[in-house]
């Protein structure tokens, strides 16, 4: 069999068939008239506005999104200005009023002599690609934000409280404000578990994440579950008394709730105690030591009879 050495080639009919039975519209703009010299006609079932319609780069610029309009025009003009070949995501304007994502992608054909002749190119519906894209990010963020929360009460979650502390911490440390922070244990949480059952319990700690949230009135205070049956209450640019006063919030909205716990050694309803520290932090300090210091705070308010508040 002998070789085919003959070259393939295409009539200009041939090319134009192709060109308008593909997805994607083909295009060319005259770059010293800016008019347009040819749109496939594809362009009216995409956008609704027909061939004869797209005269001029204003029409192309009219038909995008406002809100894209300015800088998808003005890259696509300087990128034809330097002769680049380039491309640009935007939403087109249909007839009726709705939008298309279009990815436009653009050669800059050149003379001989090196100036630029037009643009050719091809847009492209990527409306689909533009969704699963949307569909993605919020799911990203979804996920984003569950990793901060704790998953039975929806309050942050320890994660989130270590970074927020440590912000919270270089604030006051730079601003030189106090820092105030609650450590909440539940009293005899072992004994409402044995007493109303592991799944009770739960409610239980949803219903006082819920108030502990409550008991916070400044939009940067920050509760969290802290693990198990404690819960901290972070409060930025508060001083002791401010901090004593949102401590008995926190006690008295749990009390107020007259939990029935018959097991308890201290009430015949769910009682917290709760470990308070204030600081003004100097540049350097350790924020665990301040963690600690709630802590052992909380154990102190145990100590001296549970549903109780220590300070010191
Ligand atoms: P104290 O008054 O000294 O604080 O005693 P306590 O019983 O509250 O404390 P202890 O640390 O002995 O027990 C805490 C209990 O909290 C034991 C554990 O099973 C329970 N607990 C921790 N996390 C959960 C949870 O997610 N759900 C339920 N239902 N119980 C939990
Ligand atoms: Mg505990
Ligand atoms: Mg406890």
């Amino acid at each position: 069999m002998t070789a085919i050495d003959t070259k393939l080639e295409l009539d200009g009919d041939t090319y134009k068939t192709l060109l308008e039975s593909t997805r994607a519209i083909p295009w060319k703009i005259d770059w010293s008239t800016m008019q347009f010299a040819y749109i496939g006609p594809q362009i009216e079932e995409l956008l609704g506005w027909a061939p004869e319609s797209w005269q001029t780069v204003q029409d192309w610029a009219d038909r995008i999104h406002i809100e894209d309009r300015d800088w998808a025009v003005n890259f696509c003009v300087a990128q034809s200005k330097a002769g680049v070949d380039h491309e640009a995501d935007y939403r087109a304007i249909k007839k009726n009023g709705e939008y298309v994502w279009i990815r436009d992608v653009v050669h800059v054909v050149r003379k001989d002599n090196g100036e630029v002749d037009s643009l050719v190119g091809f847009m492209f519906d990527i409306s689909e690609r533009k969704r699963t894209e949307e569909q993605l990010a919020a799911l990203r963020r979804e996920l984003e934000e569950l990793s901060f929360k704790d998953g039975l009460t929806g309050v942050a979650n320890r994660r989130r409280f270590d970074t927020v502390m440590e912000t919270e911490w270089s604030n006051a440390c730079r601003s030189k404000q106090p820092i105030s922070l609650l450590m909440l244990d539940i009293d005899c949480f072992k004994q409402y578990n044995d007493h109303y059952g592991h799944l009770e319990g739960d409610q239980c700690l949803k219903r006082v994440a819920k108030l502990v949230s409550l008991a916070a009135m400044r939009p940067r205070d920050f509760a969290a579950r802290f693990g198990g049956e404690e819960f901290i209450l972070l409060l930025p640019d508060t001083n002791e008394s401010g901090a004593y006063k949102i401590a008995s919030r926190c006690r008295d909205l749990i009390a107020g709730e007259h939990i029935p716990h018959e097991g308890s050694d201290v009430s015949k309803y769910l009682t917290v105690s709760i470990g308070l520290c204030t600081a003004t932090p100097d540049c350097g300090d350790e924020v665990r030591a301040f963690i600690e210091m709630a802590d052992r705070r909380m154990y102190q308010a145990k100590q001296r009879g549970k549903n109780t508040i220590t300070n010191d």
